[in-house]
């Protein structure tokens, strides 16, 4: 209290102290910016010392509704209210039953699996692949990926993600997992041999720079795998959940995966994934085959149970469409206005990424834009800057970060 008179001050020595505690006690896999949040709000974040961030990040693409979303909070403190948070999978609890039906209905898939991570969900994938094969009495345990993408950081996803400088300090890893171009058919098809069970890929690259796959690749990767047997495993993790302006990015193409993965947005920021999955697929593991202790309890359902509700409720993913036209509209004038600086702008819905020329970097301008004009921007690969906004962000907030990023680029260019 004895600071509240001078915030600026209580800001910058608090956080002064803070980030290098914070630095003496994290084990270093970050480089994180000088900043500590407190609260939310909106599409507002807000440092200890009260100031306000405009959020084009929404906490690497999880929080959908933003900060504060009253109805999500009450369905929080309801479930501690009823002192259920965790029961363990031996028994049956509401709030998951509820959530999975939920997702089902949304995803067009059969079966799900609660995990707590995007990781995990993607693990579960690759173990049924295997799963799938082994009770066909075949060997096929290969899987196809996709170069430039991402799909977590435990021992099976980062064998199958598409970086080299993320997998090689930890190989050996997965044998059998070959890389194939994205959004090159041929290159995918080429790499099918007789050992191979699956191939994987995100519908839209997150991580990877913002990269939409094409139409024609979606659905010419689904034929290959009906012509070969072969399970599509489509990793939503980052693009799902309404952020492409379809609840799943998948559903613009009319084309259904055997396998989807789903986490970041589905519990706005309660940890929480899925694997789910349809056809044989769905029926492949058996009980002893895979389980988790936290996956799907009580307390992470009724949280997404409730998102889910909402983003029907509010039309989330036509909302992440129309508000995508405008963000795509300002990005073209940032565009505009700096032709040599921006290289490319890809994407759809509220997940679009802007690609700079090399002589600036997208982690300086996420840094600027963060430090001087109090904006969060998130980097990704391929010196790109990916706008992945709460879904509930509107046009004003739009021409706000659209000024912010301007300013930021005038002093950088
Ligand atoms: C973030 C992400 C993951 C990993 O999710 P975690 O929850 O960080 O384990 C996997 N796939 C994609 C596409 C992602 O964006």
């Amino acid at each position: 209290m004895e600071f509240m008179d001078n915030t600026i001050v209580r800001g910058s020595v608090v956080t002064d102290r803070l980030v290098k505690d914070g630095e003496k006690v994290f084990y270093k896999t970050y480089n994180r910016f000088p900043v500590v949040f407190e609260r939310g709000k909106g599409v507002c974040l807000y440092d200890e010392a009260g100031r306000e961030y405009l959020d084009f990040g929404a906490g690497i693409s999880v929080c959908g509704l933003g900060y504060g979303n009253a109805l999500l909070d009450k369905a929080m403190k309801e479930q501690i209210d009823k002192g259920l948070l965790h029961i363990s999978n031996l028994f049956y609890n509401e709030p998951a039953i509820e959530a999975g039906g939920k997702l089902l209905e949304a995803s067009g898939m059969e079966k799900v699996f609660f995990t707590n991570s995007g990781t995990e969900a993607i693990e579960g994938a690759i173990k049924i692949a295997r799963k799938y094969h082994y009770n066909k009495g075949e060997e096929r345990p290969e899987i196809i990926a996709m170069e430039g993408s991402f799909h977590g950081r435990s021992i099976g996803s980062l064998s199958v993600t598409g970086k080299e400088h993320y997998r090689e300090p930890f190989e050996p890893l997965l044998p059998g997992v070959r890389f194939a171009r994205f959004n090159d058919l041929d290159s995918v098809r080429e790499l099918i041999g007789p050992g191979t069970g699956a191939i994987i890929m995100e519908t839209i690259q997150g991580e990877g720079g913002i990269f939409p796959c094409t139409e024609e690749f979606l659905r010419g990767v689904r034929r290959l795998c009906d012509e070969n047997g072969l399970l599509l495993i489509l990793d939503e993790i980052q693009c799902g959940m309404g952020r492409s302006g379809h609840m799943f990015a998948y559903q613009e193409f009319g084309v259904l995966p055997d396998v989807l993965t789903v986490a970041k947005a589905l519990g706005n920021g309660v940890p929480i994934g899925a694997f789910l999955a349809r056809g044989e697929a769905a029926s492949a593991m058996v009980p002893g085959d895979h389980g988790s202790t936290y996956g799907g309890n009580p307390f992470v359902c009724a949280a997404a149970g409730m998102v889910l509700d909402i983003f029907k409720e509010m039309e989330l993913p036509k909302r992440a469409g129309e508000m995508g036209k405008v963000l795509w509209d300002g990005l073209e004038r940032v565009r505009a206005a700096f032709p040599r600086l921006v290289r490319d702008h890809r994407g759809k819905g509220l997940i679009q990424g802007l690609e700079f020329a090399p002589e600036i970097k997208a982690g300086e301008v996420a840094r600027k834009a963060l430090l001087e004009q109090q904006l969060i921007l998130i980097s990704a690969e391929h010196n790109t800057i990916r706008f992945v906004p709460p879904l509930v962000i509107e046009a004003a907030h739009v021409r706000k970060m659209e000024e912010k990023l301007i300013a930021v680029l005038e002093e950088l260019g």
